[in-house]
Order: C-alpha cells, then structure tokens, then sequence
C-alpha cells in the first residue's frame, strides 16, 4: 500500500447466500490489510464454519442481551436466524488506522450507510436467480424449504443492489475477484475509484434486471 496518513475505510460487502462472496475475498485479502469483521448469529454452525472463526454462534438470548447492550454496530433477521456486527472490534480496528470489512445483508448494510454515510458499500451479484437456486442445491447444507426461503431472499436482496455504491457480477471467478478488486483499490484509494461498477450506469442497471429476470 502506497497511502499516507489516509483515513481507515468502513467497506460493506453483501451478495446472497450461494454468490461465493467468502471465496473471492479470501481470496484478495490477507489479514495485514484488512480487518474482517466476526459476526454473531444464532444460526447453527455448518460442517465448515468455525466457532471464533467464521461466525461468533450465540443463543437467542445472548444475542438479544447483545442488543439490549447496545453491543451491535448493526443486527438483523435474516432467513429465521439473528445476525450482527459486534461494534467494538469494528470501532477498535477503525481507531488503529486499519480498513475494515463488514460482509453483511442489505437490511444491516443500510443501517450501516445511515449511521456512516462514509461507508463504501458493493454488492455482488449472482449470474441469474436460478444459477442461485442451482448452487444452493449444490452445496447441499439447508433442506429443500430452508433453500426456497433464501431464494426468495436473495431475490429481494438484489432487487436492492441499485442502492449499493458499486455492482458486480460472480459469474467467472476470476473476473469477479478482478472486478472486486478494482472496486476494493477505488474505494480504498490504492486507484482511481471504479466508477464503472456504479449502479448509476445503464449497464449495471440491465445487468441487474437481467439477473432477476432469468
Ligand atoms: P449465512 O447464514 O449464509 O452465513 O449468512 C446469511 C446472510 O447473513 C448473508 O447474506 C450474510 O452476508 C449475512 N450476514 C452475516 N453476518 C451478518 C451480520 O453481522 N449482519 C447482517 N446484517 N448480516 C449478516
């Protein structure tokens, strides 16, 4: 990184379950550059996530303690599970001059934006809604209704995108952690910001109806 004394950058990511958001940034980032931020939720822990790790696993009760402690930056319910962003490790991370990554769905990404307008916001779609509902099956980790439920979410979700600062698409893994790239060294000021990926151009827009559409 080439900056000096620059300010550290609140970057939100949301893509629907099953767009391989995990798979590209883990990809682009290593822990150096970045503070990814370990969300609570009370959703039981699939065959690869790890406790600390992945997702920090509360009970319903610790969670909602957690709110009423004000102890979330944001939360939400999302597909009947709780989920939030723990606001100390965000804040201290912020403070220590690193940038720091929430990926998070749209109803806490908007909550982020009102209550940090500085905060960069992408979303990552998937190449159609019914590639999502075939990798969903693929991954094989939700009953059949769990899935349709996510669907249907994920429909709602990208309907959305056009309020995210910047739009890209997973179709191609490789073009997708390019283009996510570009959009990440924009926003953190490592290059010029990718306003191409805006929502406000017309081939985003039609890239996002296409994506509902079929
Ligand atoms: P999953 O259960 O597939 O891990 O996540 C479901 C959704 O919850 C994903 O869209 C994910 O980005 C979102 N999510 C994960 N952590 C948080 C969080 O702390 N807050 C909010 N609002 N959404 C989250």
């Amino acid at each position: 990184m080439s900056e000096n004394k620059r300010e550290p950058k609140l970057i939100i990511v949301s893509a629907p379950s099953g767009c391989g958001k995990g798979t590209i940034m883990h990809k682009v980032f290593n822990d150096d550059e970045v503070f990814y931020s370990v969300s609570c939720t009370t959703r039981p822990p699939r065959p690869e996530d790890i406790a600390g790790v992945t997702y920090n696993f509360l009970t319903v009760g610790e969670f909602e303690k957690m709110i009423a402690e004000d102890g979330f930056l944001e939360h939400a319910f999302y597909s009947g599970n709780y989920y939030g962003t723990p606001i100390k490790p965000v804040e201290d991370n912020l403070a220590a001059g690193k940038d720091v990554i929430l990926e998070i769905e749209t109803n806490g990404a908007f909550q982020v934006k009102e209550l940090r307008p500085d905060a960069s916001s992408l979303f990552i779609l998937p190449p159609s809604v019914a590639e999502l509902d075939r990798r969903l099956h693929k991954r094989a980790t939700e009953d059949e209704e769990t899935i349709q439920k996510r669907v249907a979410q994920a429909a709602g979700e990208i309907e959305k995108s056009d309020r995210y600062d910047y739009v890209i698409m997973n179709d191609d893994l490789d073009k997708a952690v390019e283009d996510f790239c570009a959009v990440i060294d924009g926003i953190r000021g490592v290059k010029e910001a990718a306003v191409r990926f805006s929502p406000e151009n017309e081939d985003i827009k039609k890239m996002i109806r296409e994506v509902l559409e079929n």
